[in-house]
């Protein structure tokens, strides 16, 4: 493909999510929006009709005319729905996590590699304009806690919360911590899904860096709240409502504009506040531009399989962890 030509592209599945990928990719100037399907007729006609999209009436009617389509089915098709996509030769964004099993994402990686298809995982706070503004470069967490917390919906409960809340943090996670991981220790309870609704996990790594994660779907407040520690250092990030705010410890009073609080001025001890400006940006009009680009230039995208794989693994041993029946 020529780096000018746009990129016809579909959207399989239109609920809550489906409907968001429609939305960006009609004001994405580098794709051509040629359609969506969704098993559902009612859910068909109402999208068809309120964004003014055509709807197919098959999966392979929608992927013979399209290059690249986003799955944005229940996490429980993925594994079915990608294999026609990709068997189609079309490229692939699948909503996060990849799959609910880990057999089934290294398949669909094989398939990827044999179709020549890119895959990008919908992993969307690598995008999140408080996650742009964070310093990745020069992060060396000791301690991170991390808290995303949402009200109950029926949506999304075909898989657990760990699958449906907390893989977002650990895909963060992994991407900050550079080292291997030594233990993991969790637990969990099921409320009111047949599933775990609320889970807490303690992530060891080699490196001595220790992850505290909590996500429940049966909270009252939405939150999604990541903090991490190092030695001199407090970064604390707000996902919801995106912000950075940064702590440091120094022995130096500050020379520039930082505002800071003396802890004891005959030590020298100063902490220095600091919270950079964000540039907001839609956060999914990014990743979905991103996802384009990575086509177009014949890039591997900035979440790829096998970042929706190793989450996944790391989804399935908290898990295997938890004893369903006690927290
Ligand atoms: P949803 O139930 O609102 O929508 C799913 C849609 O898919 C429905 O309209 C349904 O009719 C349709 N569908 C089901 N099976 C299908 C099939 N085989 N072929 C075509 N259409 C089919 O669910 P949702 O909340 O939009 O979640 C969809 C996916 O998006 C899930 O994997 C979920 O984990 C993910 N998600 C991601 C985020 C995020 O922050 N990135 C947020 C919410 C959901």
């Amino acid at each position: 493909m020529k780096e000018n030509d746009k990129i016809k592209v579909g959207v399989v599945g239109v609920g809550h999510l489906g409907k968001f990928h429609l939305e960006q990719y009609q004001l994405i100037n580098t794709v051509d929006l040629v359609g969506f399907f969704d098993i559902n007729s009612e859910t068909s006609k109402k999208m068809s009709d309120m964004l003014n999209v055509k709807s197919y009436n098959s999966l392979d009617d929608l992927l013979d005319v399209c290059g690249a389509v986003s799955v944005c089915t229940p996490t429980s098709t993925h594994f079915e729905v990608s294999k026609k996509v990709m068997c189609k030769k079309c490229h692939l964004f699948i909503e996060k996590p990849i799959t609910n099993n880990v057999q089934h994402a290294k398949e669909l990686i094989l398939l990827s590699k044999k179709n020549s298809v890119l895959v990008q995982i919908g992993h969307i706070e690598r995008f999140n304009p408080a996650f742009y503004a964070l310093n990745k470069e020069n992060i060396n967490p000791n301690f991170i806690e991390s808290h995303r917390l949402s009200p109950f919906n029926m949506r999304g409960t075909d898989v657990d919360v760990i699958l449906d809340l907390m893989i977002h943090d650990i895909d963060i996670l992994i991407t900050i911590v550079k080292s291997n991981i030594k233990l993991i220790q969790a637990s969990g309870v099921s409320v009111l899904s047949d599933t775990i609704d609320m889970a807490n996990t303690r992530i060891e790594f080699d490196n001595g860096c220790v992850a505290n994660m909590t996500a429940s779907r049966i909270s009252q407040k939405k939150l999604r709240k990541f903090r991490i520690f190092e030695e001199k250092s407090y970064t604390n990030i707000d996902f919801l409502n995106p912000s950075v705010e940064k702590y440091i410890l120094s022995n130096d009073r500050p020379k520039n504009d930082f505002s800071y609080i003396v802890i004891n001025e005959n030590e020298e001890k100063y902490i220095l506040y600091d919270k950079p400006k964000i540039n907001l940006h839609n956060a999914l009009k990014v990743e979905l531009q991103c996802f384009a680009e990575s086509i177009q230039m014949s890039k591997e995208p900035v979440v790829c399989g096998n970042d929706g794989l190793r989450a996944l693994e790391i989804a399935i041993q908290i898990r295997n962890q938890i004893n369903t029946k006690s927290f």
